[in-house]
């Protein structure tokens, strides 16, 4: 065998594991290869946390068992999440699967392909771009009632502050892509520390971080509404590189339904909290994340979360259909709402939110912000240059085509917003 191509399925916090497994394919003296048939070991890091996210497995899986069925792949490895939820269905579907190597469990890999165990796993950048994630924490203690997480990844498990500063002082040093930006990830960010420090130690973490020279940026998602404290404000007003993009989730704005789900901020607590954030730090950005449809939702509910939507200038919204998972709280309670009127519910919400994207979004034309230039733009017309303003996370918000002479991939530039088309951003460099 020589060549390996590793499947990253669902999220970033798993995109950090498969990183390490690629530095464990690497280490076997295997070359990464750009497709699955052109590899002779084909690894599935998977995600199953959702029952689509079954689906899309089953989907990916069955097209490598026809490869390797065709022996146009030697070897099919599968680990990651479905370890933990579906791997029973999984191994009587696919007896093509020649290892199945439990969450995380490098160990395991390092064993099937004959190497010596190390204690501690680098990691390979497998995506490209001049950002990095730094997974801060695994596993949830929150146990939202719809959520299969903490069954998966199990308790909140914090990882050492020294060891999370080696790790991103590690990831820095990567000579083909050397990161501008720190992504800061886990289920919820803002309990990191509680389980080791016996307090919350996301402050402290960020203030290390932020003395590392070579990160420019340092965004933090996932941060749990009911664990943010308003006083870490004062950080953000005092450390420069960590933006002032605040991605918090809160599922849902009507007080029932977030008792339900096992959430503790109401309404106007949450409506108070972003007020308190966008007046406090003037010209920050809200990104947050909704369930549409959840058990006892009523037309009034939907309507109130539109309401609410409306109240608070989010620039960026997610929105998902509510699924009832199978050993979940949620799934047995009454009330369900029907696929149909999930949807209904949810597209109204995006359809409500695109419109005041763009005309926030419009509100940067004719200013100049800071844009991280990541790559060539794949269209000459786009403008000669692919990036993202401070204000769009990787992969979730959208790019920026920039116009300019000879700029640098991994550099920030100063660009003049020049036009707004749907979520992504047109314009010139004016400075480095
Ligand atoms: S905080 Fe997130 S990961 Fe944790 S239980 Fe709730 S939804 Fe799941």
């Amino acid at each position: 065998m020589n060549s390996f191509y590793l499947e990253s399925l669902g999220c970033a916090k798993n995109l950090v594991d498969s990183e390490r497994y690629a530095s464990i394919l690497h280490r076997a003296g295997l070359e990464a290869a750009e497709y699955p048939e052109e590899a002779d070991l084909v690894l599935v890091n998977t995600c199953s946390f959702l029952v689509d996210s079954l689906r899309e497995l089953d989907l990916v899986l069955s097209d490598l068992a026809q490869l390797k069925r065709e022996e146009r792949i030697e070897q099919l490895v599968v680990t990651g999440c479905v370890m933990n939820r579906g791997q029973k269905e999984f191994r009587e579907l696919y007896p093509e699967v020649d290892a199945w190597i439990g969450l995380k469990d490098f160990a395991a890999l390092e064993a099937w392909l004959g190497l010596a165990q190390q204690a501690n796993h680098e990691r390979v950048g497998i995506q490209g771009g001049y950002h990095r994630y730094l997974r801060i924490s695994d596993g949830c203690a929150n146990n939202c009632s719809y959520c299969t997480i903490p069954s998966i990844r199990g308790p909140l498990r914090s990882i050492d502050m020294d060891v999370l500063v080696r790790e991103a002082e590690a990831l820095a040093r990567d000579e083909d892509y050397p990161p501008c930006e720190l992504v800061v990830i886990a289920q919820d960010t803002a309990n990191y520390g509680l389980d080791i420090y016996g307090r919350k130690a996301l402050p402290e973490l960020l203030e290390r971080l932020h003395a590392i020279p070579q990160y420019k940026w340092i965004r933090v998602l996932y941060i749990h509404p009911d664990h943010f404290d308003l006083e870490w404000l004062e950080l953000w007003k005092t450390l420069p590189k960590l933006l002032p993009y605040f991605e918090i989730p809160i599922q849902h704005s009507e007080d029932h339904l977030l008792t339900a789900m096992n959430r503790q901020k109401g309404r106007l607590e949450l409506e108070k909290m972003f007020n308190a954030i966008l007046s406090e730090i003037p010209g920050s950005v809200l990104r947050t994340t909704l369930i549409s449809g959840f058990p006892g939702e009523t037309k009034e509910d939907a309507l109130a979360l539109q309401d609410f939507v409306k109240r608070v200038p989010f620039l960026h919204l997610g929105v998902f259909n509510y699924s009832a998972e199978e050993g979940t709280p949620a799934a047995e309670m009454i009330g369900q709402v029907s696929a149909k009127t999930s949807t209904r519910r949810r597209d109204r919400l995006l359809e409500q939110q695109e419109e005041r994207t763009a005309r926030r979004l419009e509100s940067y034309v004719g200013k100049t912000v800071d844009v991280l230039i990541e790559d060539l733009a794949d269209d000459e017309e786009d403008g000669g240059y692919q990036g993202r303003a401070w204000f769009q996370a990787p992969e979730i918000d959208g790019l920026t085509y920039v116009q300019g002479q000879d700029l640098e991939a991994g550099k920030i530039y100063r660009v003049q917003i020049d036009d707004v088309i749907g979520v992504d951003l047109f314009g010139r460099v004016v400075a480095e």
